[in-house]
């Protein structure tokens, strides 16, 4: 039996990214395993934020609420000439649900960034936890950028005239 629920069409849509979906899927339906919950579930690990050090690890924090996150979805959105200013982790997906609907190219760069920047956020946050080396925000953005862009060419080649700001601001050409 599949459910419908209301974020559906932020995580799965044509042209997805299936490992990015799967970790924004598992990031909304709060399994990924953070420090708080692992606490929880009685595994002693440090309970602070990888990101910033300084705030406790959740799920919430890390992807919207934190200063090195909220700096690179600030950044993306702005690409997307979105003007607004970075919510808390319930704010984000409801904008994201309200805001990701129809099928123009805006949609499908905001639903690949929303999906390539969770992916990235946990990514980074698993590199600094495991691996010990660490990227700043721009090194972050750009790398979300490049997603985007090698996603969307094919598409632009359609639709460039129509969203030449778009494609400039992220560096996607149709030539
Ligand atoms: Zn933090």
């Amino acid at each position: 039996m599949t459910v419908k629920v209301k974020w559906h069409k932020v995580v799965w849509f044509p042209m997805h990214i299936p490992k990015h979906s799967f970790i924004a899927w598992m990031a909304i339906l709060n399994r990924l395993p953070t420090a708080d919950r692992l606490i929880q579930m009685g595994i002693g690990v440090d309970d602070k934020c990888r990101l910033c050090s300084v705030e406790a690890e959740t799920r919430n924090h890390i992807f919207f609420e934190c200063s090195y996150s909220k700096a690179a979805w600030g950044i993306i959105t702005r690409l997307c000439n979105v003007d607004r200013t970075v919510g808390s982790w319930d704010e984000e997906l409801s904008w994201a649900i309200s805001r990701f609907k129809g099928k123009t190219f805006l949609v499908f760069i905001l639903r690949i960034a929303w999906c390539a920047y969770v992916y990235c956020i946990w990514e980074e946050r698993n590199h600094r936890q495991f691996r010990g080396n660490s990227r700043d925000v721009d090194n972050i953005v750009n790398c979300i950028k490049e997603i985007v862009r090698m996603k969307s060419v094919r598409i632009a080649i359609k639709s460039s005239v129509v969203n030449r700001d778009i494609c400039l601001a992220w560096g996607i050409s149709s030539s």
